[in-house]
């Protein structure tokens, strides 16, 4: 891909960087003004799951526009927003009441605490208004979800966040973060005690809800809860009287193979989880949160004396929900969930085979990770990334907390285009470890 050929205007993230322009999307790849392609190898970050260009999709869009685009939510409900909302609690083994549309991640875990908060009034405990969150997590970047977040680097510059109420515990990295001698079991007992503690500290009656990520995503890099750990979490969570919400804004939506990440990882159902990125695949920017049953009832029982006052001017906008919407039916009607589970599987072995240098290959589905065996100092994997790119093939680097790239690519991958994202990252990898000598 070239780069631009004059200085942005944009107020880019980056303003020292020259950024590549994208011009068109074709099936899992991204094209340049030359007609070059990348292969997205990430689908942006774990966004794209069904790729671009998506004829079922574009035209889902077209013909809403076309019938009534916007109409607010405070007058109004609309035909796809219903009928997305039911198929995800239809989806969902039960676990989920009501859906409440918004329209970006960080949207959605804001109001997922705030949820969280008026439940614990409607229910007569408003003094309940802690949350216990985790070490390297990441729930986005408006000041509330930066807060229950802990990614150093994007939240230094920020300093003092909203943390008060934010207290956090370690990341769930098995058996990475395991200590010398000690088993899954082990581990498990270790960290779930770690909760225990926090909730003593604070006061087990102050405290709302915990909330993490099922696989900690764009910090640890696909990162599965440990074996038997949700269930635990959800033991302590009922004892203590606290909600348990899971942020599976990254790793849901079938990208760990199944519909939610948790359905792969003990079943565990949460009483509130966001959800968005894979939700609309990047055709519109869509995101939500599920509502279990028993929240949706204390929080409507007392309505009159305490309405949800939150709202955002998009939630449930009527292209969101039929992007979401035709998205949704695609991977049922296309059964791209055993494709994410196949093509995942193979991923995973190639990369196992293949991969110089490598430390670790985490994660489930179409949701993995490759983590270097390198020191702090000799780090490599942002390196290889531009190199990546540079080759055509892009892939998301990992926060500094680990040495890793992920992998996400969209749900729609063939056997051929697996071997082709791993040929160009190993070639790639060889390519930076001899730079380095
Ligand atoms: N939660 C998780 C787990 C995420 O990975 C992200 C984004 O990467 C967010 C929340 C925030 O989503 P958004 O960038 O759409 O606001």
């Amino acid at each position: 891909m070239s780069s631009l050929a004059q200085p942005s205007a944009i107020f880019h993230r980056s303003l020292n960087k020259n950024y590549e322009k994208a011009v068109g999307g074709d099936g899992i790849y991204i094209v340049a003004p030359d007609g070059s392609r990348t292969l997205d190898g990430s689908s942006g970050a774990a966004v794209s799951c069904l790729g671009h260009g998506h004829k079922a999709v574009i035209d889902a869009i077209v013909e809403q526009a076309r019938k009534m685009a916007f109409a607010h939510t405070s007058f109004f409900t609309n035909n796809p927003a219903e009928e997305l909302a039911q198929l995800l609690i239809d989806q969902s083994d039960n676990a989920f009441t009501k859906v409440m549309f918004l329209s970006s991640g960080s949207e959605a875990v804001e109001s997922a605490i705030k949820l969280a908060r008026q439940y614990h009034v409607s229910r007569g405990e408003p003094k309940r208004s802690n949350f216990i969150c985790r070490k390297y997590a990441y729930h986005g970047n408006t000041l509330g979800a930066l807060s229950a977040g802990y990614n150093p680097p994007r939240r230094e510059t920020f300093e003092p966040l909203l943390s008060p109420a934010f207290h956090h515990v370690s990341r769930c990295l098995y058996p990475q973060d395991g200590r010398e001698g000690e088993n899954e079991d082990a581990y498990v007992d270790r960290l779930i005690q770690e909760y225990e503690d926090m909730f003593t500290a604070l006061d087990p009656s102050s405290v709302a809800a915990v909330l993490i990520e099922t696989m900690g995503g764009a910090t640890l890099g696909a990162a599965p809860a440990a074996r038997g750990y949700l269930a635990r979490l959800r033991e302590l969570c009922d004892q203590h009287g606290a909600l348990l919400i899971f942020d599976e804004v990254m790793c849901g939506m079938g990208r760990a193979g199944t519909l939610h990440a948790w359905q792969s990882l003990g079943n565990v159902a949460p009483d509130l989880q966001t959800i968005g990125k894979g939700l609309g695949a990047g055709y519109q920017p869509i995101s939500a949160i599920l509502v279990g049953r028993q929240v949706h009832q204390v929080i409507q029982s007392s309505q009159d004396k305490y309405p949800f006052v939150s709202g955002h001017t998009y939630q449930g906008h009527a292209i969101g929900c039929a992007a979401a919407l035709a998205t949704q039916h695609t991977i049922i009607k296309d059964d791209l969930l055993a494709n994410v589970r196949q093509m995942g599987d193979l991923l995973d072995r190639e990369l196992r085979k293949r991969v110089p240098k490598l430390k670790e290959i985490r994660g489930l589905g179409l949701f993995k990770a490759v983590e270097f065996a390198t020191q702090p100092d000799q780090r490599i994997a942002a390196n290889i990334a531009s190199t990546c790119l540079t080759n055509g093939l892009a892939v998301y680097l990992c926060s500094s907390a680990v040495d890793a790239v992920l992998f996400a690519p969209p749900f729609i991958i063939t056997e051929e285009e697996v071997h082709q994202l791993v040929d160009i990252f190993v070639a790639s990898t060889n390519q930076v470890l001899q730079e380095k000598g």
